[in-house]
């Protein structure tokens, strides 16, 4: 479903990702984690082109993007295909505030994909089941707790049928009582609907019961992965095992 290829992103002379080579299988869910700083949502923003790679390939259900040169027409027509394929859902939820959860989750499919009113405003109540909040669907999101307004940013982001979600810190920005309801949500979407899923995340709970993999990131270079019953309890390397005695 989804081929990073010799991925690398410079800002200046600061090289934030060197030579990453990505691959997940549809209906896989893949956990990144690793240090603060380490280009982990750089990682995701260059899958979905929010950032163009310095060098690399990105590659998503047969859209295949390089980084750097021209944007002609045609990369151009594929970015924005890209980005309609990767559904992204940030630590700061950035629902739109003057409108209700059903106008966020409905707007996109609207505007981009021309859906009908009627039909945006339908998927978005079915959305709204998925996440576990159709009583929601007038709320504005002031009105709405944390993990409600993170829902909520989930099935806006599921409107427009991605096929890979990224997922960059769902519940860091949450109070602790309520990461579980969100993490909930993530975890049916797996195994309920089958999405494809990369989740940075340190929520190592999570990562052991619903990821197929963990893939650890350290000073932009993918140094470790595996099933997380095998990172997380023998990591081969130090720098792996020192973020994993500190996390956990
Ligand atoms: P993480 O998500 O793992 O904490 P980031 O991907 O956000 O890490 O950042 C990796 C590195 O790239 C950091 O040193 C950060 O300062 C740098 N960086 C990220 N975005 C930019 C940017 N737009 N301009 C310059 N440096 C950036
Ligand atoms: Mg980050």
């Amino acid at each position: 479903m989804l081929r990073v290829a010799g991925l690398s992103k410079s800002y200046g002379h600061h090289e934030v990702l060197r030579d990453v080579d990505l691959e997940v299988e549809t209906g896989e869910v893949v956990v990144v984690f690793g240090r603060s700083g380490s280009g982990k949502s750089t990682l995701l923003r260059c899958i979905s082109f929010l950032e163009e790679p310095t060098t690399g390939t990105i590659e998503v259900d047969g859209i295949s993007l390089s980084g750097g040169g021209h944007r002609t027409k045609s990369k151009r027509d594929r970015i924005r295909r890209l980005r309609v394929s990767t559904g992204m859902v940030f630590q700061s939820f950035n629902l739109f505030p003057h409108m209700t959860a059903l106008e966020n989750i409905a707007e996109a499919p609207r505007v981009v994909l021309k859906r009908s009113q009627a039909e945006a405003e339908a998927t978005a109540r079915e959305l709204l089941e998925v996440v576990g909040l159709p009583d929601k669907a007038a709320q504005y999101p002031i009105q709405l707790s944390g993990g409600q307004q993170q829902r909520i940013a989930i099935a806006r982001a599921l409107a427009m049928n991605p096929k890979v979600m990224l997922f960059d810190e769902p519940t860091s920005a949450l109070d602790p009582e309520l990461t579980g309801e969100v993490l909930a949500v993530m975890r049916r979407l797996s195994t309920e609907m089958g999405i494809t899923m990369i989740v940075v995340t340190h929520e190592m709970g999570f990562a052991r019961e619903v990821a197929a993999r963990m893939v650890f990131v350290h000073e932009g270079l993918i140094i470790e992965q595996g099933p997380p019953a095998e990172i997380l309890a023998n990591p081969r390397r130090p720098e792996t095992r020192a973020f994993l005695d500190a996390v956990l």
